[in-house]
């Protein structure tokens, strides 16, 4: 595969990449800031035999979001490879926990302009390369979406949970779009799962706390979401377009 994975280098994102590492693979990881992880990352994925770069690229910024794509062009073709044929639409970001009554105009434009335009900008550079129609040779895009669009968050973030319902809704229209130029469309929806987003969000126990909710019993780990994103990705998932797959531990 020749893949980007955005918000690759931690979390559910990491665990992607580390199952896809192996050679016969090229793999542009994005990262926001913690440049340190990303590199490290790099090094595990390139030890294991794959090609892999790290780039710096805020997905609610078009320019970088642009130059990111860029960069992996370069990156494949220097490899003699084809174009991305894989994406996995990753990066997102949960704010504080509050309620809708008292969220800011600036909080909620920063979680939709990460989770919600950045993924679009991300699945329209990925599809431009992609297209059939456009000189590319098709592939596979899988959104990484959340439980939360389904249960709606209250009193947490509800515009976080709205944020990943226009995910789904982008993963049902792109899948219908593409499906003749080649590409297959899907999306995951993780339930709580092990990673340091809630942390970010302020709420570092938000799995603990909760579990008692999930008829399974806990929270998930990122290689259970990772599988499932991999799954759909490859072409193991052959027929499988505009899917949502809930990997959330029967909640
Ligand atoms: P995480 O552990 O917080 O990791 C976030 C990753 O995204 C990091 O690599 C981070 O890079 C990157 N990132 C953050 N903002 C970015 C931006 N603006 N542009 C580019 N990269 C950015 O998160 P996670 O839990 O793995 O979540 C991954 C995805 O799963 C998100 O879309 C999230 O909404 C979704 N999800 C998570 C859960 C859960 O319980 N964990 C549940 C449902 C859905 P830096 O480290 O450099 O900042």
């Amino acid at each position: 595969m020749n893949l980007i994975v955005t918000g690759g280098s931690r979390g559910i994102g990491a665990q992607c990449v580390l199952a896809l590492a192996k050679s016969g693979h090229a793999i542009v990881i994005n990262y926001a800031r913690d440049a340190s992880a990303a590199a490290l990352l790099v090094s595990k994925v390139q030890a294991a035999g794959a090609d892999a770069i790290a780039v710096q690229a805020d997905v609610a910024s078009e320019p970088q979001v642009v130059q990111l794509f860029a960069q992996a062009d370069v990156f494949f073709s220097r490899l003699g490879r084809g174009p991305l044929n894989a994406l996995i639409n990753n990066a997102g970001i949960v704010a504080p926990k509050a309620m809708v009554a008292d969220m800011s105009l600036e909080r909620l434009r920063s979680v939709f302009d990460t989770n919600v335009l950045g993924a679009f900008l991300v699945a329209r550079e990925a599809a431009k390369r992609m297209m059939r129609s456009r000189g590319g040779e098709g592939g596979s895009i899988v959104n990484v979406s959340s439980a939360a669009a389904r249960l709606g968050s209250p009193a947490e973030y509800v515009d976080y949970a709205a944020s990943k319902g226009a995910i789904d809704t982008m993963t049902l229209g792109l899948a219908k779009e593409l499906a003749a130029d080649g590409i297959r469309v899907n999306a995951v929806r993780p339930g709580l799962i092990e990673t340091d987003i809630h942390a970010s969000g302020g709420q570092p126990d938000r799995v603990a706390r909760f579990k008692s909710v999930i008829p399974m019993g806990r929270g998930g780990q990122a290689k259970e979401v990772a599988d499932a994103i991999c799954w759909l990705l490859s072409d193991a998932a052959s027929y499988c377009t505009g899917s949502l797959l809930d990997v959330a531990g029967g909640r």
